[in-house]
């Protein structure tokens, strides 16, 4: 391959960038470098995440670019349209980051059913917390109510099967009727049902007109007194201000939220809600394990080298 130029325009995880150091034939433009700037000019490929946003008047500076690729599954920081007009093509790593996102989806779950976040704060805040005022939720032979059945959804349900022995049902409108033949589920073809039924209500559809605020004041009022609500794929899913309400009133068990309309989530954005012990928030980390860093970084990388090569 002629000498390419890559830029590297966000953190990647250690093994990508010894891959691309160790690949023969490409210059390449890491984020703390100062020629980061001139990858409009001069780059023939670029790796990002979610941090940089490509956009129309981007392609249309960036007249040797041949590829983008970004780790993880949304592109809603590239403008594809542009992309496809410039002749460039755009990559992602749709199905590598779902046993993460799974496996923190049932870490929050469980950690809020057991009350773990909230009687650390209260040991480490000096309180002597006895057991009879610590009692948790068990999660085990529940129904765990599980919507949009696709990569994140099915990996979910196995690790709820597998777990806690759970009953999985399912909403999930737009996938093929086959999707889980491999996982025992109950396919529910009202969403308001699953919603009733379930102890743990899970979403994990991407963000579109037809799935922005699925879950509002309606939904949650249909829940379970000690149901769990736990959102791991985008904010705008859930109507945050009627779920604030449902968890001040102690509607719901609570909910657990890796993403959010605002993230990070801060205390300014968030200073109600915060006061809660029944909610957790982490910060959109669902994909953040050493392991899955690795391999998605790895993947990228090979990506962006075999469109480079052909
Ligand atoms: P996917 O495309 O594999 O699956 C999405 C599923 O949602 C599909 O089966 C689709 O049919 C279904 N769907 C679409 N519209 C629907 C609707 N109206 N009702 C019910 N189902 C509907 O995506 P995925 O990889 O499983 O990702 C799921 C979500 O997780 C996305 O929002 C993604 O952005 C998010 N995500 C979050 C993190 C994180 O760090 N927290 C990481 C990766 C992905």
């Amino acid at each position: 391959m002629a000498s390419k130029n890559i830029f590297v325009l966000d953190p990647y995880h250690k093994d990508a960038i010894a891959l691309l150091q160790s690949t023969p034939g490409l210059d390449l433009v890491l984020p703390d470098d100062p020629r980061r700037s001139q990858w409009r000019a001069e780059a023939d490929g670029i790796i990002v995440r979610s941090e940089t946003h490509i956009t129309a008047a981007d392609f249309e500076a960036a007249s040797r670019l041949k590829v983008v690729v970004k780790q993880g599954v949304g592109v809603d920081n590239i403008d594809l349209q542009a992309a496809k007009s410039a002749g460039v093509a755009v990559h992602n790593t749709p199905a590598l980051n779902s046993e993460a996102v799974a496996e923190l989806s049932l870490a929050l779950a469980l950690s809020l059913s057991r009350r773990v976040t909230d009687i650390d704060r209260r040991i480490r805040k000096g309180e002597r917390v006895i057991r009879s005022q610590a009692l948790g939720l068990s999660l085990f032979h529940k129904t765990v109510g599980i919507i949009g059945m696709g990569n994140i959804g099915r990996e979910a349900a196995k690790k709820w099967a597998g777990a806690c022995q759970s009953t999985i049902i399912g909403y999930d409108p737009v996938a093929p009727q086959d999707v889980w033949q491999d996982i025992p589920h109950r396919r529910v073809k009202d969403l308001k049902d699953l919603i009733r039924e379930s102890d743990v209500v899970t979403l994990h559809v991407p963000l579109l007109p037809s799935t922005r605020g699925m879950i509002g004041a309606t939904e949650l009022e249909l829940m379970k007194d000690n149901a769990i609500l736990i959102n791991t794929a985008r904010g705008g899913l859930v109507d945050e201000k009627a779920l604030l309400g449902a968890l001040k009133q102690r509607r719901i068990w609570g909910a657990v939220l890796d993403a959010m309309e605002t993230e990070p989530p801060t205390l300014d954005a968030y200073s109600e809600l915060l006061e809660l012990d029944n909610v957790i928030l982490t910060p959109h980390i669902g994909a953040s394990t050493i392991e899955n860093q690795s391999n998605s970084g790895i993947a990228v990388v090979k990506i962006l080298l075999s469109v480079l090569a052909n």
